[in-house]
């Protein structure tokens, strides 16, 4: 792929995507960027050694692929100082911007525009993203191929046929990092209550949570047989699991992520 790509807003998730791109021997003159802090576009010339730009429209015109990622209550501004650049609307616009539907994207555009919609997730920053995306209809299969690898720069990419199932990818991975964080602060803080001091809980709350993923990745077995495998008959992880299931462990996980997926319908 040597599509020119310009990211608008080179913030963190822009930062983090071209970064991925470039480890990847993507080619340093293909990827542009636009901001309009001087600071943000230095930072780019200096750890990138890409173009930057202070004019979207201007940078836009220059790339085959626009990444729209600025926050997701600018985007409808940015769009229409994008849509008279783009009206041959050949270009694929990516947007990463949470909770703004890929119909409202085209209208801001006016009209016609092939466009993929992405849910990344926060580990993208360090390259270990979990993202969903949707391609409209306008979308060709090679933009698509495209888009996922640079999505793929970020981490994981996995399609949807449906825009609406990007809201379940919010209840899921999008929000998911942070219930994981939860779990951990919840044993970090019970192994100190048992004696552990905190930063002894710490590492081996990390590491446990590390373990326990790399095995599910890397095993191929589903997480209730490697569940199952280390919980000996009346031993310790036994009495654990019986206490989470008689509190309701898997409704409240479900109630939650009920509460993260009705919130991104209504945010939308
Ligand atoms: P950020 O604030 O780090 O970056 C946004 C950048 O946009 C800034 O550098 C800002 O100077 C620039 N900007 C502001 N106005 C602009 C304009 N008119 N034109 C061009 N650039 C402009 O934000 P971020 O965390 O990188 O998030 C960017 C998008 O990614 C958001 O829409 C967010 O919903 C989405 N996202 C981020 C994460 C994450 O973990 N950071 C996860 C999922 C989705």
């Amino acid at each position: 792929m040597n599509a020119t790509i310009c990211f608008i807003g080179a913030g963190n998730m822009a930062k983090s995507l071209i970064g991925g791109l470039l480890s990847s021997g993507y080619a340093t003159s293909k990827i542009i960027a636009t901001d309009p802090t001087e600071a943000q576009r230095q930072a780019l010339t200096q750890h990138f050694g890409i173009h930057s730009y202070a004019n979207n429209a201007e940078a836009a015109v220059l790339a085959d692929i626009i990444v729209l990622a600025v926050k997701p209550q600018l985007l409808r501004v940015v769009c229409n100082e994008l849509k008279d650049a783009l009206t041959d609307k050949k270009r694929l616009i990516i947007s990463v911007a949470a909770g703004i539907r890929s119909e409202d994207i085209n209208h801001w555009l006016g009209g016609a525009q092939p466009i993929v919609r992405t849910m990344p997730n926060t580990p993208a920053l360090i390259q270990t993203g979990a993202s969903g995306l949707y391609a409209n209809p306008a979308v060709s299969t090679d933009q698509k191929s495209q888009a996922e690898h640079i999505m793929r720069a970020a981490g994981l990419a996995v399609w949807v046929d449906e825009e609406d199932q990007l809201d379940t990818v919010t209840a899921l991975s999008g929000s998911g990092p942070a219930y994981y964080f939860l779990f951990m602060e919840a044993m970090e803080e019970y192994a100190q209550t048992l004696g552990l001091d905190a930063k002894t809980a710490h590492l081996l709350t990390m590491q446990t949570a590390l373990g326990a993923a790399k095995m599910v990745m890397e095993s191929h077995q589903d997480c209730q047989t490697l569940r199952a495998n280390v919980t000996s008959p009346n031993g310790t992880t036994e009495r654990a699991i019986q206490h989470f299931e008689a509190a309701g462990l898997k409704q409240t996980v479900g109630g939650a992520m009920q509460a993260a997926y009705d919130r991104a319908k209504q945010l939308a």
